[in-house]
């Protein structure tokens, strides 16, 4: 099994020059829609997927903006999730009052955002955008609420593969890939 990490790529879809072109472009997006806001947003990554992504976007927004973590734990393993999703590691910040960028990997049936979204509700925040790099509409089994003026941002459309790389794992490996691919299929196991 020790072959270079690149030999376990059956395909790539998105390089890296893509993908950091394309958070250039979200990071642009956002600086606009918040630069007119009274006080800075908070970026909150879900980990651990959002790790690069969340890492790379906030260097290229040009705002005063602070940073937290949460984590929700889907008890499926493998490629699936079982859409009942718990937060076990909870926010540092006290998030009352604050607009909230809720950064993500990949959206796939909406449970993990719809869970994190509601976690944040109930805290008092102002409002919560999405800001997913990847998304499979066509995966969605529940409808993601938005708070307040809260906007959905996201990088790219997925086709429905399983993918890693840049955050994404399969069985806890892959996060490292600068790029996103499809792994062999003798390497999902
Ligand atoms: P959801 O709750 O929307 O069904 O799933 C969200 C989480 O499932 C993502 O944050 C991610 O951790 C995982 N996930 C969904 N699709 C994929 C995929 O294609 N590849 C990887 N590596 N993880 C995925
Ligand atoms: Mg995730
Ligand atoms: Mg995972």
């Amino acid at each position: 099994m020790s072959m270079s990490l690149d030999s376990h790529i059956e395909k790539v879809l998105w390089t890296q020059d893509q993908i950091l072109d394309r958070v250039a472009q979200i990071a642009s997006q956002i600086t606009l829609d918040f630069k007119a806001a009274p006080d800075p947003p908070l970026f909150v990554g879900v980990a651990t997927g959002a790790f690069l992504f969340l890492a790379d976007l906030v260097k290229k927004v040009q705002l005063p903006l602070s940073v937290d973590l949460v984590r929700a734990q889907s008890y499926g393993s493998g490629t699936l999730s079982n859409g009942a999703p718990s937060i076990s590691l909870d926010l540092k910040l006290d998030v009352k009052g604050k607009h909230v960028i809720l950064v993500e990997d990949i959206v796939d049936t909406g449970c993990t955002l719809s869970c994190l979204i509601e976690h944040l509700e109930a805290k008092g925040v102002s409002s919560v955008s999405i800001c997913a790099f990847l998304d499979k509409p066509m995966r969605r089994k529940v409808h993601i609420k938005l708070v307040g003026d809260g906007k959905f941002y996201k990088g790219f459309e997925c086709p429905d593969y399983f993918v890693v790389g840049y955050g994404m794992d399969f069985a806890e490996l892959y996060r490292n890939l600068p790029y996103i691919g499809v792994l062999k299929s003798e390497f999902y196991k």
